[in-house]
């Protein structure tokens, strides 16, 4: 069955609101309101979850994160940007990898896994999509999700 992104986006987002009072969650979703998937809502939400918790786990003073989605030809992509501590360069080809983790030193007191992006990259990658993360280190993070327009039907 197809599912509206727009409203899942939205209620994941609320959710972490609830839980993450001292964040500014930021959703410049309104390009993809008529974007429907052939997706299973539970798979989209733990997609968005594992990202949004990174982005509220490896945060620094800026405490706002901005979820944009946007709509081409052939595909829909959602980012998630955020202004946390960032990820090295040289770290960046493997934060896909299972149990990885950037510097264990930095990470002592942030509880992980280094699961949470290998299991999304599996769940996008099961929809024919795409996942691509972005970063400076200091400044933030990018992650942004893409799914062909093959799994869109126009509401
Ligand atoms: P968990 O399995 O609980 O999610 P984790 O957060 O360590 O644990 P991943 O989500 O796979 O695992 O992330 C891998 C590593 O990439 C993290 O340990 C962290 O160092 C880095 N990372 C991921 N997202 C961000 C982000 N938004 N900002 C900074 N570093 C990040």
């Amino acid at each position: 069955t197809a599912i509206q992104l727009e409203p899942l986006i939205a209620e994941t987002l609320k959710r972490f609101e609830v839980m993450h009072a001292e964040f500014e969650f930021i959703a410049n979703t309104e390009a993809i309101r008529d974007v429907m998937l052939l997706m299973n809502p539970l798979h989209v939400e733990q997609m968005l979850m594992i990202i949004l918790d990174n982005a509220v786990k490896y945060a620094s003073l800026t405490k706002r994160i901005v979820i944009e989605g946007i709509r081409l030809k052939n595909e829909v992509q959602i980012s998630v940007q955020d202004h946390g501590i960032g990820i090295p360069e040289a770290d960046l080809p493997f934060v896909f990898d299972r149990f990885y983790r950037v510097d264990k030193a930095r990470n002592r007191e942030i509880a992980g896994t280094g699961l949470g992006l290998a299991i999304a990259k599996q769940l996008v990658l099961n929809y024919q999509g795409s996942l691509a993360i972005s970063s400076v280190e200091g400044e933030g993070t990018r992650v942004q999700l893409t799914f062909p327009l093959h799994q869109i039907v126009d509401a």
